[in-house]
């Protein structure tokens, strides 16, 4: 093929003015049916083979019209699982849509500013750094925190422990003796973050958690005692604000104290929980947060962006850019201005996109005052929702919401317990009105409710007892 040709076909990827209203007419009439739909679609969709039918539209050497395309998707990825923003999703730790996070989306990828590298996206970079400095004052850190925005909470621990083991200096033999200290509550990504941290043969002190699912101090400091004395060396803490089990959030004031006796790093996961703090009554649960050197928060749950936005707070900026700070001969030399730190330099990733604008905008078109009603209404919204469980056949409550999950069983009149939760979640699954998940607390299986999705407000509630009430009765017939 001649050059020409080779461009004149090169060509079909940069559509022009025309064809590009076009394009983005179809994908705009599409995401409005999203948003106009999102109050009666189901929250969940139980198909056989779901999405399987992706594989049967192979990639061609031509392309296919629009129309064709987005029905395609529309069948096979939009309708099959979980909804992405329904009011009724009350499973895991809820997502969220809205407008303003997904046009920021949008803007950054299509105007595709490197937000990796001051140089070369200044003001990208700056945009990310606002937005953790603010996130660090809302939180109560203080001035000359910085972090990272990376693609969610999982990436968010490896950069903070990344950064205390920095602070520590171990030495390769050194590892057999550190001390990691977590409860059983904690997510599974802090101990995945020490192993691809290099830090997998750490000792896991997996802490017992009290009636409340909260990490007993008592046991934290026989366990860091005990470890002092075998010569062994403390070196992380890690409590949960906010369990994705049950919500419950760790005694943080006083881990923060135990964490100062004892010269160890407190690394607090906040995936969920953390930005509860920007309404008064979250700031009340989640006393001492604050005092963590790291801690992690994601957006893409506690501030209702799209997935793929994570945050980590660290008030500690040498080890932090000692772990992940690089120069190299194709880079301009870093600027001295360490309040403008380039992305790159606290973390793994290197071309990164401007993901910030998906909470840069709303912010900026809203403000914040939405931002802490919606969290406050959430966790009133939960105790709301506890209140009214009260009322439901064969309730057995587990775990009271502490921020807004709650875990509970629906008792049967006889029969294995277990077995019945599985029934109502089966039942509640091929209904699809609410969507609910499950864990095991002890040694019981549980039905977890979790009050995050940004649409969730009273009437979802409401209808989530009304499903879980029929669910009972049809569990019960069966
Ligand atoms: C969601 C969550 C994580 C993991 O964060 P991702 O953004 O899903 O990677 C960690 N800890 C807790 C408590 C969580 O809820």
């Amino acid at each position: 093929m001649d050059l020409e040709t080779l461009e004149h076909i090169a060509r079909q990827l940069d559509p022009d003015a025309p064809q590009r209203a076009s394009l983005a007419s179809y994908v705009m009439e599409y995401a409005e049916r999203h948003w106009s739909g999102v109050e009666g679609a189901l929250a969940f969709v139980q198909q056989s083979h779901p999405g399987a039918g992706l594989a049967e539209h192979a990639f061609r050497e031509e392309g296919r019209p629009i129309s064709e395309v987005l029905s395609i998707l529309e069948r096979e990825v939009d309708t099959p699982g979980a909804h992405g923003g329904s009011g009724r999703h009350f499973a895991f730790i809820p997502p969220s849509t809205q407008i303003a996070g997904a046009l920021g989306d949008y803007l950054a990828a299509s105007t595709n500013k490197y937000a990796g590298y001051f140089f070369a996206g200044p003001g990208a970079v700056r945009m990310e750094n606002l937005l953790l400095h603010w996130m660090a004052r809302e939180l109560g850190f203080p001035q000359g925190t910085h972090g990272n925005l990376p693609a969610g909470g999982s990436l968010a621990h490896i950069i903070g422990i990344c950064a205390a083991r920095e602070a520590a200096g171990f030495k390769a033999a050194d590892t057999p003796k550190i001390c990691v200290y977590l409860s059983d509550q904690a997510h599974h990504c802090i101990a995945k973050a020490l192993r691809v941290a290099g830090l997998g043969e750490a000792r896991l002190r997996v802490i017992a958690s009290d009636d409340h699912f909260r990490m007993r101090m008592d046991r934290l400091q026989a366990a860091i005692q005990q470890d002092v004395a075998a010569g062994n060396r403390p070196w992380l803490l890690a409590p949960t604000a906010g369990t994705t089990n049950s919500g419950a959030v760790d005694p943080l004031e006083e881990c923060a104290h135990i964490a100062a006796r004892y010269g160890l790093w407190m690394h607090t996961d906040g995936a969920y929980g953390a930005f509860f703090a920007l309404c008064e009554e979250g700031k009340q649960r989640l006393v001492g947060q604050h005092q963590s050197d790291s801690l992690v928060a994601d957006p893409h749950k506690g501030l209702f962006c799209p997935f793929g936005i994570g945050a980590v707070l660290v008030k500690h900026l040498d080890p932090l850019r000692r772990a992940h700070a690089y120069a190299a001969d194709y880079l301009p030399t870093p600027p001295d201005d360490l309040n403008e730190l380039s992305p790159t330099e606290s973390t793994l990733e290197f071309s990164k996109h401007a993901r910030a604008l998906r909470l840069w905008l709303p912010l900026m078109l809203f403000g914040v005052s939405p931002f802490r009603a919606a969290l406050e209404e959430k966790l009133r919204l939960a105790q709301y929702a506890w209140e009214k469980l009260q009322s439901l056949k064969g309730f057995d409550p587990v775990a009271a919401p502490q921020l807004s999950v709650m875990a509970f069983r629906l008792l049967p009149p006889s029969g294995d317990p277990d077995a019945f939760q599985q029934d109502l979640l089966a039942n509640l699954y091929r209904e699809g009105r609410v969507f609910l998940s499950s864990t095991r607390l002890g040694d019981r299986l549980c039905l977890r409710l979790a009050v995050l999705a940004l649409r969730t407000h009273r009437e979802h509630v409401d209808e989530a007892i009304d499903c879980l009430a029929r669910a009972y009765k049809q569990a019960i017939t069966n």
